[in-house]
């Protein structure tokens, strides 16, 4: 081990810097962070320690003081009680001089950039005070420590600083009521795996102070499950959220729909229980109402239930149905959205929604109803400047290419129609309202296509970018 991590308290201790530029700022704010009496020694200040320094004054924080003059070693024999050197200077020389009068009065000393010169170097930190993720590699691979700290910010929650000062708050009380070690493990692995967690990270922590109270009291406590519903969005899996990955690796059960991609899935926790309930055309093995049975029983058995849906649970998800089940049972669900088809297809197509030059609102619109009859406002739909976007459309290209056209569309308005949009096997077809459904025809695309109509398709010629050199489309 080159270097041992310690979390070093600095609150009220004094921390002197050398240097007044970009790079000294970037470290003044930390220290100023962790609550450190600062002493600034430089030539010059780059504007933004100057703004700091009158703010402060005027905060009448006291912590910060800048002084205006070439470096000495008087500085640093000035206060015997600096707990830690800082050379930021972009002067190599004069900041490994710095390290060694540091060194020399037995304080910790930090060069930039220049480790063999320091006794202490700065970590890339992953701040969730109070918890603290410090990563170094010495000084021999920044670049790839950052990349680490940046997969390492993905993995928690934000709302993770909330968890943590709660469990502060009750620490003694736990201590308390577990004498033995393994039973307080126990109580607070439970604590951080559950509802308690997952109210903490939404931000209720009423809640969850009152859920931990409850628990606290009741040993022998009786289970809720919950529901997470969550959009899975079209079929990249890079396109879900932080937030629907954590909930998918809590699962028990998962309970998912035929348009949900299999990478999604794979996703899931290992050991969690799949059911697939998707339709298929014309086929309905497990109805709504069943559905919605099914999320009620398994959470009311204690288990965390994943509902796991296309696209955005909100957006022809048929997500509130199924939630206002839930309510009336009194069960805990977490609504996670995700990218909607027109969204994620849109952009996989190169197809802005929206231009300025092109259309200034867009809508989402089922292409088929319940009854199987279209039968929707078309004088709205024809309207300037927007763009129109059908789901479910593909039974019904040509109706719905036909009805634009006799409400009053050109027939030279653009349309796409994108399959299976954001997977390696997206297709990007494109033409007008008299051309398109021949072409797709043709191509004999399957479902789940998009059907995007307006101007804005024009752009897609100049904007493709996905899966361009497997598309097998019109052009
Ligand atoms: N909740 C989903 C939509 C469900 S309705 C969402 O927000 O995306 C089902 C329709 O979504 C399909 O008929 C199709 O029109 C569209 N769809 C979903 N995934 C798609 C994909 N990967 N490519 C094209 N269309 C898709």
């Amino acid at each position: 081990m080159d270097y041992l991590p310690l979390f070093h308290n600095l609150n009220n201790r004094r921390v002197l810097v050398i240097g007044g530029g970009e790079i000294a700022l970037r470290k003044v704010r930390l220290v100023q962070e962790a609550g450190a009496i600062i002493t600034i020694v430089a030539k010059d200040f780059c504007s933004d320690l100057l703004e700091m320094d009158v703010v402060d004054k005027k905060q009448d924080i006291g912590n910060l003081e800048l002084i205006r003059a070439p470096y000495q070693q008087q500085h640093i024999q000035a206060q015997p009680d600096t707990v830690l050197v800082i050379a930021a200077t972009n002067d190599a020389k004069l900041n490994r001089q710095v390290s060694e009068h540091a060194q020399s009065a037995y304080m910790l000393s930090n060069v930039v950039d220049d480790p063999g010169y320091s006794t202490v170097i700065f970590p890339s930190i992953v701040d969730r005070s109070p918890i603290q993720i410090a990563i170094s590699s010495g000084g021999d691979a920044p670049v790839l420590v950052r990349l680490i700290r940046t997969q390492l910010e993905s993995l928690f929650p934000a709302g993770i600083s909330k968890l943590a000062a709660l469990a502060g708050r009750f620490r003694e009380q736990v201590k308390t009521k577990f004498a033995k070690g393994a039973d307080r493990k126990a109580f607070w692995e439970e604590v951080f795996n559950g509802p308690i967690a997952e109210q903490a990270y939404n931000n209720n922590i009423q809640t969850a102070e009152q859920l931990l109270e409850d628990k606290l009291e009741n040993s022998t406590e009786f289970k809720t499950g919950e529901v997470y519903l969550i959009g899975g969005g079209p079929s990249d899996p890079d396109l879900l959220t932080f937030k629907a990955l954590r909930l998918m690796q809590q699962a028990d059960i998962v309970l998912y729909d035929r348009l949900v991609s299999k990478p999604v899935l794979n996703l899931v926790r290992r050991d969690a229980t799949r059911i697939y309930v998707g339709k298929t055309a014309g086929d309905h093995p497990v109805t709504q109402d069943n559905i919605n049975q099914k999320l009620v029983d398994y959470a009311l058995e204690g288990y965390r239930v994943v509902r796991l849906k296309g696209g955005d649970p909100f957006i022809f998800g048929r997500g509130g149905e199924e939630l206002e089940m839930l309510a009336e049972h009194g069960i805990p669900f977490q609504v996670v959205p995700g990218i909607t088809a027109a969204s994620g297809c849109a952009s996989y197509a190169g197809i802005p929604l929206t231009h300025r030059d092109h259309a200034q609102s867009v809508r989402f619109i089922a292409g088929h109803h319940r009854s199987g009859k279209l039968d929707l406002n078309w004088p709205e739909l024809i309207q300037p400047n927007q763009t129109l976007v059908f789901y479910m459309g593909l039974n019904g290209l040509e109706a719905i290419c036909q009805q634009l056209k006799h409400h009053g569309l050109e027939a030279t308005t653009p349309v796409a129609l994108i399959e299976k949009g954001t997977s390696d096997s997206q297709r990007v077809f494109t033409g007008d309202l008299d051309t398109l459904p021949d072409i797709v025809r043709k191509a004999d695309a399957k479902a789940p296509t998009l059907i995007v109509v307006g101007s804005v398709v024009s752009l897609h010629n100049k904007l493709a970018w996905f899966n361009q050199d497997t598309t097998d489309n019109n052009e």
